[in-house]
Protein backbone atom coordinates (compact mmCIF):
# COMPACT_ATOMS: atom_id res chain seq x y z
CA UNK A 1 0.00 0.00 0.00
CA UNK A 2 1.09 3.34 -0.80
CA UNK A 3 1.19 5.33 2.65
CA UNK A 4 2.34 8.50 1.48
CA UNK A 5 1.17 9.78 -1.66
CA UNK A 6 2.89 12.91 -2.99
CA UNK A 7 -0.25 15.12 -2.70
CA UNK A 8 -1.76 14.38 0.05
CA UNK A 9 -5.52 15.51 -1.12
CA UNK A 10 -5.40 12.74 -3.59
CA UNK A 11 -6.57 9.57 -2.80
CA UNK A 12 -4.27 6.53 -2.33
CA UNK A 13 -3.88 4.20 -5.39
CA UNK A 14 -6.83 6.79 -7.09
CA UNK A 15 -9.81 4.20 -5.66
CA UNK A 16 -12.20 7.12 -4.80
CA UNK A 17 -12.88 5.70 -1.20
CA UNK A 18 -10.71 5.51 1.33
CA UNK A 19 -9.58 5.88 4.93
CA UNK A 20 -7.39 8.27 6.34
CA UNK A 21 -5.87 7.32 9.75
CA UNK A 22 -4.43 10.77 11.94
CA UNK A 23 -1.57 9.88 13.36
CA UNK A 24 -1.45 12.51 15.71
CA UNK A 25 -4.64 11.84 16.85
CA UNK A 26 -3.75 8.46 18.06
CA UNK A 27 -0.44 9.99 19.52
CA UNK A 28 -2.94 12.42 21.37
CA UNK A 29 -5.26 9.47 22.80
CA UNK A 30 -2.05 7.70 23.83
CA UNK A 31 -0.60 10.84 25.74
CA UNK A 32 -4.03 10.78 27.62
CA UNK A 33 -3.78 7.29 28.57
CA UNK A 34 -0.09 8.03 29.84
CA UNK A 35 -0.76 11.13 31.28
CA UNK A 36 -4.15 9.10 33.31
CA UNK A 37 -1.14 6.41 34.31
CA UNK A 38 1.16 8.66 36.03
CA UNK A 39 -1.25 10.44 37.66
CA UNK A 40 -1.55 7.33 39.93
CA UNK A 41 1.95 6.21 39.89
CA UNK A 42 3.45 5.59 43.60
CA UNK A 43 6.56 7.21 44.03
CA UNK A 44 9.47 4.90 42.90
CA UNK A 45 6.91 2.78 40.49
CA UNK A 46 7.77 2.04 37.03
CA UNK A 47 4.72 2.87 34.86
CA UNK A 48 4.50 1.44 31.31
CA UNK A 49 1.40 1.39 28.71
CA UNK A 50 1.42 -1.41 25.80
CA UNK A 51 -0.98 -0.55 23.32
CA UNK A 52 -3.50 -3.16 22.09
CA UNK A 53 -3.25 -3.35 18.53
CA UNK A 54 -5.31 -6.56 18.17
CA UNK A 55 -7.39 -6.85 15.08
CA UNK A 56 -4.92 -4.82 13.00
CA UNK A 57 -5.32 -2.00 15.51
CA UNK A 58 -8.64 -2.07 15.60
CA UNK A 59 -9.06 -1.94 12.17
CA UNK A 60 -7.06 1.04 11.21
CA UNK A 61 -3.75 -0.67 10.69
CA UNK A 62 -1.73 -2.93 13.45
CA UNK A 63 1.87 -1.85 12.17
CA UNK A 64 1.73 2.11 11.24
CA UNK A 65 0.28 3.18 14.48
CA UNK A 66 2.47 0.66 16.61
CA UNK A 67 5.33 2.60 14.56
CA UNK A 68 4.09 5.40 16.05
CA UNK A 69 3.82 4.79 18.95
CA UNK A 70 6.57 3.07 19.65
CA UNK A 71 8.38 6.48 18.56
CA UNK A 72 6.00 8.23 20.93
CA UNK A 73 6.83 5.83 24.13
CA UNK A 74 4.94 3.22 23.80
CA UNK A 75 6.73 0.78 26.24
CA UNK A 76 5.81 -2.79 24.23
CA UNK A 77 1.87 -4.17 21.99
CA UNK A 78 -0.28 -6.09 22.67
CA UNK A 79 -2.23 -8.31 20.19
CA UNK A 80 -4.85 -11.16 20.39
CA UNK A 81 -3.45 -13.70 17.72
CA UNK A 82 0.27 -14.99 17.11
CA UNK A 83 -0.27 -14.09 13.60
CA UNK A 84 -1.03 -10.53 14.19
CA UNK A 85 2.20 -10.69 16.52
CA UNK A 86 4.08 -11.96 12.96
CA UNK A 87 2.84 -9.11 10.97
CA UNK A 88 4.44 -6.92 13.57
CA UNK A 89 7.85 -8.73 13.73
CA UNK A 90 8.15 -8.94 10.24
CA UNK A 91 7.39 -5.04 9.77
CA UNK A 92 10.62 -4.81 12.21
CA UNK A 93 8.61 -4.12 15.71
CA UNK A 94 10.99 -5.52 17.77
CA UNK A 95 9.44 -4.49 21.06
CA UNK A 96 7.56 -6.48 23.73
CA UNK A 97 4.42 -8.24 21.83
CA UNK A 98 1.92 -9.43 24.78
CA UNK A 99 -0.23 -12.62 23.36
CA UNK A 100 -4.01 -11.65 24.95
CA UNK A 101 -5.70 -14.43 24.09
CA UNK A 102 -4.12 -17.66 23.81
CA UNK A 103 -2.57 -20.01 21.03
CA UNK A 104 -2.72 -23.61 19.72
CA UNK A 105 0.21 -26.50 20.86
CA UNK A 106 1.12 -25.91 16.81
CA UNK A 107 2.12 -22.42 17.80
CA UNK A 108 4.17 -22.62 20.44
CA UNK A 109 7.72 -22.92 18.42
CA UNK A 110 6.55 -19.13 16.97
CA UNK A 111 6.07 -17.75 20.46
CA UNK A 112 9.60 -18.79 21.60
CA UNK A 113 11.18 -17.79 18.33
CA UNK A 114 9.78 -14.37 18.29
CA UNK A 115 10.10 -14.27 22.24
CA UNK A 116 6.48 -13.15 22.55
CA UNK A 117 5.08 -12.62 25.83
CA UNK A 118 1.93 -15.03 26.29
CA UNK A 119 -0.99 -14.23 28.99
CA UNK A 120 -1.37 -18.11 29.73
CA UNK A 121 -4.85 -19.23 31.44
CA UNK A 122 -4.19 -23.12 31.22
CA UNK A 123 -1.55 -25.15 32.64
CA UNK A 124 -1.49 -27.13 29.20
CA UNK A 125 -0.24 -23.99 27.61
CA UNK A 126 2.93 -23.86 29.28
CA UNK A 127 3.83 -27.57 28.53
CA UNK A 128 3.30 -26.80 24.91
CA UNK A 129 5.81 -23.76 25.34
CA UNK A 130 8.47 -26.08 27.68
CA UNK A 131 8.35 -28.32 25.01
CA UNK A 132 10.20 -25.48 22.14
CA UNK A 133 11.65 -23.66 25.07
CA UNK A 134 15.52 -22.30 24.52
CA UNK A 135 17.22 -22.42 27.75
CA UNK A 136 19.42 -19.73 25.98
CA UNK A 137 17.01 -17.43 25.44
CA UNK A 138 14.58 -17.32 28.00
CA UNK A 139 10.79 -15.82 26.78
CA UNK A 140 8.47 -13.85 29.60
CA UNK A 141 5.18 -15.35 30.11
CA UNK A 142 2.54 -14.03 32.55
CA UNK A 143 -0.19 -15.75 34.12
CA UNK A 144 -3.84 -14.08 33.32
CA UNK A 145 -6.32 -14.76 36.56
CA UNK A 146 -9.72 -14.89 35.95
CA UNK A 147 -10.89 -12.30 38.61
CA UNK A 148 -14.76 -11.46 38.27
CA UNK A 149 -14.92 -11.57 34.15
CA UNK A 150 -15.54 -15.33 33.55
CA UNK A 151 -13.85 -14.89 30.53
CA UNK A 152 -10.32 -16.01 29.45
CA UNK A 153 -8.53 -16.45 33.13
CA UNK A 154 -6.53 -19.29 35.14
CA UNK A 155 -8.34 -19.66 38.78
CA UNK A 156 -5.65 -20.28 41.55
CA UNK A 157 -5.41 -24.11 41.40
CA UNK A 158 -4.29 -23.65 37.95
CA UNK A 159 -2.23 -21.14 37.96
CA UNK A 160 -0.15 -22.82 40.95
CA UNK A 161 0.55 -25.87 38.37
CA UNK A 162 1.53 -23.20 35.89
CA UNK A 163 4.00 -21.73 38.13
CA UNK A 164 5.27 -25.25 38.83
CA UNK A 165 5.66 -26.08 34.98
CA UNK A 166 7.54 -22.80 34.52
CA UNK A 167 9.82 -23.05 37.43
CA UNK A 168 11.49 -26.11 35.90
CA UNK A 169 11.42 -24.97 32.68
CA UNK A 170 14.63 -22.79 32.09
CA UNK A 171 13.34 -21.40 28.69
CA UNK A 172 10.66 -19.93 30.25
CA UNK A 173 10.30 -17.03 33.31
CA UNK A 174 7.16 -15.66 34.92
CA UNK A 175 7.15 -12.25 34.69
CA UNK A 176 3.59 -10.98 35.57
CA UNK A 177 -0.02 -11.45 36.46
CA UNK A 178 -2.58 -9.83 34.99
CA UNK A 179 -6.57 -9.81 34.86
CA UNK A 180 -9.54 -8.11 32.73
CA UNK A 181 -11.87 -5.93 33.92
CA UNK A 182 -15.77 -6.60 33.15
CA UNK A 183 -17.05 -3.58 33.73
CA UNK A 184 -14.54 -0.51 33.50
CA UNK A 185 -16.91 1.23 30.89
CA UNK A 186 -18.96 1.90 34.09
CA UNK A 187 -16.87 3.11 35.89
CA UNK A 188 -18.59 3.49 39.40
CA UNK A 189 -20.16 -0.34 39.15
CA UNK A 190 -18.54 -1.92 42.03
CA UNK A 191 -17.85 -4.75 40.45
CA UNK A 192 -14.40 -2.58 39.04
CA UNK A 193 -13.61 -2.73 42.84
CA UNK A 194 -14.31 -6.03 43.76
CA UNK A 195 -11.67 -7.30 41.09
CA UNK A 196 -9.16 -4.99 42.01
CA UNK A 197 -9.03 -6.30 45.23
CA UNK A 198 -9.26 -9.70 43.88
CA UNK A 199 -5.94 -9.24 42.48
CA UNK A 200 -4.69 -7.69 45.30
CA UNK A 201 -5.42 -11.19 47.06
CA UNK A 202 -3.97 -13.18 44.72
CA UNK A 203 -0.30 -10.85 44.24
CA UNK A 204 -0.84 -11.33 48.18
CA UNK A 205 -0.87 -15.18 48.04
CA UNK A 206 2.17 -16.99 48.98
CA UNK A 207 2.44 -18.41 45.58
CA UNK A 208 3.38 -15.05 44.23
CA UNK A 209 4.17 -12.79 47.48
CA UNK A 210 7.66 -12.62 47.76
CA UNK A 211 8.33 -12.29 43.32
CA UNK A 212 8.78 -9.36 41.38
CA UNK A 213 5.79 -9.63 39.37
CA UNK A 214 4.39 -6.68 37.16
CA UNK A 215 0.90 -6.55 36.97
CA UNK A 216 -1.79 -4.88 34.35
CA UNK A 217 -5.45 -4.71 34.92
CA UNK A 218 -6.61 -2.07 32.80
CA UNK A 219 -8.23 -1.51 29.27
CA UNK A 220 -8.82 2.19 28.20
CA UNK A 221 -12.09 2.29 30.80
CA UNK A 222 -9.65 1.24 33.71
CA UNK A 223 -7.15 3.89 32.67
CA UNK A 224 -9.55 6.57 31.81
CA UNK A 225 -12.08 5.85 35.15
CA UNK A 226 -11.25 3.13 37.64
CA UNK A 227 -7.68 4.86 39.00
CA UNK A 228 -7.40 1.83 41.48
CA UNK A 229 -7.03 -0.40 38.12
CA UNK A 230 -3.63 1.02 37.45
CA UNK A 231 -1.12 -1.33 38.66
CA UNK A 232 2.47 -1.52 36.86
CA UNK A 233 1.22 -1.40 33.04
CA UNK A 234 -2.29 -0.82 31.23
CA UNK A 235 -3.52 -2.06 28.04
CA UNK A 236 -5.30 0.66 26.07
CA UNK A 237 -7.12 -0.05 22.93
CA UNK A 238 -10.30 1.76 22.02
CA UNK A 239 -9.60 5.67 23.58
CA UNK A 240 -6.30 5.10 21.12
CA UNK A 241 -8.39 4.76 17.80
CA UNK A 242 -10.99 7.61 19.00
CA UNK A 243 -13.65 5.77 20.61
CA UNK A 244 -15.07 6.39 24.05
CA UNK A 245 -14.84 3.80 26.83
CA UNK A 246 -17.62 4.83 28.27
CA UNK A 247 -19.73 4.86 25.44
CA UNK A 248 -22.67 5.33 25.16
CA UNK A 249 -23.02 7.57 28.93
CA UNK A 250 -19.95 9.28 27.70
CA UNK A 251 -18.74 10.47 23.93
CA UNK A 252 -15.63 10.39 22.43
CA UNK A 253 -15.41 14.60 22.51
CA UNK A 254 -16.32 14.21 26.47
CA UNK A 255 -13.68 12.11 27.21
CA UNK A 256 -10.91 14.54 25.72
CA UNK A 257 -10.17 12.09 22.87
CA UNK A 258 -9.43 12.89 19.55
CA UNK A 259 -11.51 11.45 16.51
CA UNK A 260 -9.04 8.93 14.58
CA UNK A 261 -10.59 8.00 11.31
CA UNK A 262 -11.74 9.76 8.42
CA UNK A 263 -13.68 7.81 5.92
CA UNK A 264 -14.18 9.28 2.41
CA UNK A 265 -15.91 8.75 -1.11
CA UNK A 266 -16.63 10.53 -3.86
CA UNK A 267 -19.65 10.71 -5.61
CA UNK A 268 -19.35 8.93 -8.96
CA UNK A 269 -22.46 9.77 -10.26
CA UNK A 270 -26.27 12.12 -9.99
CA UNK A 271 -29.59 11.38 -11.50
CA UNK A 272 -32.26 13.31 -11.47
CA UNK A 273 -35.02 11.56 -10.87
CA UNK A 274 -38.91 12.42 -11.56
CA UNK A 275 -41.23 11.84 -8.05
CA UNK A 276 -42.47 8.18 -8.00
CA UNK A 277 -39.31 6.30 -9.51
CA UNK A 278 -38.31 3.28 -7.38
CA UNK A 279 -35.00 2.83 -6.67
CA UNK A 280 -32.71 0.35 -5.96
CA UNK A 281 -32.50 -3.42 -5.40
CA UNK A 282 -35.96 -4.64 -4.07
CA UNK A 283 -37.36 -0.84 -5.12
CA UNK A 284 -37.38 -0.47 -1.32
CA UNK A 285 -37.64 3.41 -1.76
CA UNK A 286 -39.26 5.60 -4.45
CA UNK A 287 -39.15 9.34 -4.62
CA UNK A 288 -41.61 11.03 -3.77
CA UNK A 289 -40.69 14.13 -4.97
CA UNK A 290 -38.29 15.43 -8.01
CA UNK A 291 -34.97 14.27 -6.51
CA UNK A 292 -30.85 14.08 -7.36
CA UNK A 293 -29.70 10.91 -6.30
CA UNK A 294 -25.63 10.72 -6.16
CA UNK A 295 -23.84 7.31 -6.10
CA UNK A 296 -21.04 6.56 -4.29
CA UNK A 297 -18.60 3.76 -4.86
CA UNK A 298 -18.68 1.97 -1.98
CA UNK A 299 -20.58 -0.80 -0.17
CA UNK A 300 -20.90 -3.50 1.94
CA UNK A 301 -18.03 -5.39 1.20
CA UNK A 302 -16.17 -2.29 1.96
CA UNK A 303 -17.43 -2.61 5.91
CA UNK A 304 -20.49 -0.24 5.19
CA UNK A 305 -23.43 -1.97 6.99
CA UNK A 306 -26.44 -3.02 4.82
CA UNK A 307 -28.63 -1.66 7.89
CA UNK A 308 -27.73 1.64 6.70
CA UNK A 309 -30.11 1.68 4.10
CA UNK A 310 -33.22 3.35 2.87
CA UNK A 311 -32.31 6.70 5.35
CA UNK A 312 -31.09 4.60 8.55
CA UNK A 313 -27.57 6.59 8.04
CA UNK A 314 -26.37 9.20 5.89
CA UNK A 315 -23.14 10.96 4.70
CA UNK A 316 -21.99 14.51 4.70
CA UNK A 317 -21.73 16.23 1.63
CA UNK A 318 -20.90 19.62 1.14
CA UNK A 319 -21.28 20.19 4.77
CA UNK A 320 -24.18 18.70 4.84
CA UNK A 321 -26.09 15.38 5.52
CA UNK A 322 -27.20 13.17 2.75
CA UNK A 323 -29.09 10.46 3.94
CA UNK A 324 -28.44 7.03 2.67
CA UNK A 325 -31.19 5.65 0.44
CA UNK A 326 -32.46 2.53 -1.17
CA UNK A 327 -29.98 -0.82 0.06
CA UNK A 328 -26.95 -0.49 0.40
CA UNK A 329 -25.25 -2.80 -2.03
CA UNK A 330 -21.67 -4.59 -2.14
CA UNK A 331 -19.99 -1.70 -4.26
CA UNK A 332 -22.42 1.44 -4.52
CA UNK A 333 -24.56 3.36 -2.29
CA UNK A 334 -27.08 5.73 -2.98
CA UNK A 335 -27.24 9.37 -1.18
CA UNK A 336 -30.23 11.72 -1.49
CA UNK A 337 -28.45 15.24 -2.65
CA UNK A 338 -31.67 16.81 -3.28
CA UNK A 339 -31.27 19.39 -0.72
CA UNK A 340 -27.24 19.96 -1.54
CA UNK A 341 -27.17 22.00 -4.44
CA UNK A 342 -23.86 22.17 -4.38
CA UNK A 343 -23.60 18.63 -4.69
CA UNK A 344 -21.28 17.67 -8.23
CA UNK A 345 -19.63 14.82 -9.48
CA UNK A 346 -16.28 14.35 -7.81
CA UNK A 347 -17.80 15.93 -4.51
CA UNK A 348 -16.50 14.14 -1.78
CA UNK A 349 -18.85 12.30 0.95
CA UNK A 350 -17.40 11.87 4.13
CA UNK A 351 -19.19 8.35 5.71
CA UNK A 352 -17.63 8.61 9.28
CA UNK A 353 -15.48 11.24 10.54
CA UNK A 354 -16.10 13.35 13.76
CA UNK A 355 -15.43 17.15 12.91
CA UNK A 356 -16.49 20.50 14.94
CA UNK A 357 -19.74 21.08 13.32
CA UNK A 358 -21.18 17.67 14.26
CA UNK A 359 -22.07 16.86 10.20
CA UNK A 360 -19.94 14.10 9.86
CA UNK A 361 -21.30 10.76 11.30
CA UNK A 362 -18.79 9.60 14.19
CA UNK A 363 -18.13 6.02 15.44
CA UNK A 364 -20.92 6.47 17.79
CA UNK A 365 -23.76 7.56 15.49
CA UNK A 366 -22.76 5.08 13.13
CA UNK A 367 -22.75 2.34 16.11
CA UNK A 368 -25.78 3.40 17.01
CA UNK A 369 -27.53 2.83 13.60
CA UNK A 370 -27.14 -0.81 13.76
CA UNK A 371 -27.07 -0.92 17.17
CA UNK A 372 -23.17 -1.69 18.40
CA UNK A 373 -20.26 -0.16 19.73
CA UNK A 374 -17.59 2.08 18.03
CA UNK A 375 -15.23 -0.81 18.77
CA UNK A 376 -17.00 -3.11 16.11
CA UNK A 377 -17.61 -0.27 13.77
CA UNK A 378 -13.89 0.33 13.51
CA UNK A 379 -12.98 -3.48 13.51
CA UNK A 380 -15.06 -4.08 10.52
CA UNK A 381 -13.81 -1.07 7.84
CA UNK A 382 -13.23 -3.18 4.99
CA UNK A 383 -9.48 -4.24 3.82
CA UNK A 384 -10.91 -3.11 0.57
CA UNK A 385 -10.38 0.10 1.53
CA UNK A 386 -6.77 1.97 1.24
CA UNK A 387 -5.91 3.43 4.03
CA UNK A 388 -3.66 6.64 4.17
CA UNK A 389 -1.59 7.61 7.19
CA UNK A 390 -1.63 11.51 8.10
CA UNK A 391 1.50 12.82 10.16
CA UNK A 392 3.57 10.04 9.58
CA UNK A 393 7.30 11.05 10.91
C1 LIG B 1 -9.05 -5.83 23.87
C2 LIG B 1 -8.40 -5.91 25.19
C3 LIG B 1 -7.92 -4.75 25.82
C4 LIG B 1 -8.19 -3.36 25.29
O1 LIG B 1 -9.51 -2.99 25.67
P1 LIG B 1 -10.13 -1.56 25.32
O2 LIG B 1 -11.46 -1.60 25.96
O3 LIG B 1 -10.22 -1.49 23.84
O4 LIG B 1 -9.22 -0.55 25.88
C5 LIG B 1 -7.19 -4.91 26.99
N1 LIG B 1 -6.98 -6.14 27.52
C6 LIG B 1 -7.47 -7.26 26.95
C7 LIG B 1 -7.22 -8.57 27.60
C8 LIG B 1 -8.21 -7.19 25.79
O5 LIG B 1 -8.71 -8.29 25.24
Amino acid sequence: MNINPPNPSEPPQGRPTWVDVDLDAVRHNFHLAKQAMKATRLPGQQIAIYPVVKADGYGLGATPIAKALHQSGADGFCVATVEEAVTLREAGIRAPIVLLAGFSRPQAPTIVKLELEPLLFRADEARYLAESANPKQPIAVHIQFDTGMARLGSSMDEALKMVHIIHQTAGLKLVGISSHLACADQPTRPENLKQVQKLRAILSHEGFANRTLRVSLANSGGLLGVPESHFDWGRPGIMLYGGSPFFPEMGWREAGLHAVARWHSRIIQIQTLDTGTPMGYGHTETTTRPSRIGQLPVGYADGLNRLHSNRKGWVAIEGVRAPIVGRVCMDLTAVDVTDIPAAHIGSEAILLGGDEAGIEPDVEEMATWTGTIPYEVLCRLGQRVPRRYLHQK
